[in-house]
């Protein structure tokens, strides 16, 4: 064995002790990154609009919103509620440097288009992180889950489309909730033709106007089916 081989199998035994033998929220020894009992504390998005993912009180086909309204997008598909645990992880994930906390999320997203049979398009985008968000924390979490999802369900090789903010506008969550619902789609932009068929990755979905905005861009570019993948969806 060379030397590099030996440094490389030990930094990898280290980082297996450390991080992949524990939970990452109680900490005590376990194969995944989350106990069940700590698993047990994310709320599942059973109910929800069909179209939207809009958490409900029980199972609908269509939220007022979307009856009102009809999105450009298809589907959002959110397997879990952005409260309690879930919400703490992401938080921690985008604002405190700790991008390791949505594995659990990741892999639990993963396993739901398993268990469901979802097949999902071939052609993956993210949506953009703002400039500013990129340069205060200098990661941008939807490229982490994209590539995190497409290690997990790696049946399909991922042609991965670069959709651009246009206008660098700051980060949803300093922006009141009349500011987002006016987002419009000129914030987004992509440089030539998309696939009829694509998959967009998003952390969280609120109000839904970014999932909308993306989704017209991607439209104006030629899409005709856009799916939102998203870990999870807040109620509003
Ligand atoms: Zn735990
Ligand atoms: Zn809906």
């Amino acid at each position: 064995m060379t030397l590099s081989n030996l440094s490389t199998n030990l930094a990898s035994t280290v980082y297996n002790r450390l991080f992949l033998n524990r939970c990452y929220v109680c900490n005590i020894r376990n194969e995944g990154s989350l106990c069940l009992s700590c698993q047990s504390l994310l709320s599942v998005n059973r109910n929800h609009c069909q179209l939207c993912s809009r958490p409900t009180r029980v199972s609908m086909t269509l939220c007022g919103e979307c009856q009102k309204k009809p999105p450009s997008f298809d589907r959002i598909i959110a397997p879990l509620r952005y409260e309690g645990l879930c919400r703490a992880l992401i938080q921690k994930a985008k604002f405190e440097n700790q991008l390791h906390l949505l594995r659990p999320l990741v892999a639990i997203t993963a396993q739901h288009i398993l268990n469901k049979g979802i097949i999902l398009p071939n052609n993956w985008c993210v949506v953009p992180t703002s400039r500013q968000s990129l340069a205060e924390r200098g990661y941008c979490q939807t490229s982490f889950i994209c590539t995190q999802l497409s290690q997990s369900l790696s049946s399909t090789p991922i042609q991965r489309i670069q959709l651009q903010r246009t206008l660098d506008v700051s980060a949803q969550h300093t922006r009141s909730k009349q500011q987002r619902q006016t987002l419009s789609h000129r914030h987004f932009h992509i440089d030539q033709p998309v696939p009829e068929q694509i998959l967009l990755i998003d952390d969280i979905v609120t109000t839904g106007s970014t999932a909308e905005a993306c989704a017209k861009a991607l439209r104006l570019a030629g899409a005709k089916r856009v799916t939102i993948l998203a870990l999870a969806r807040t109620a509003e």
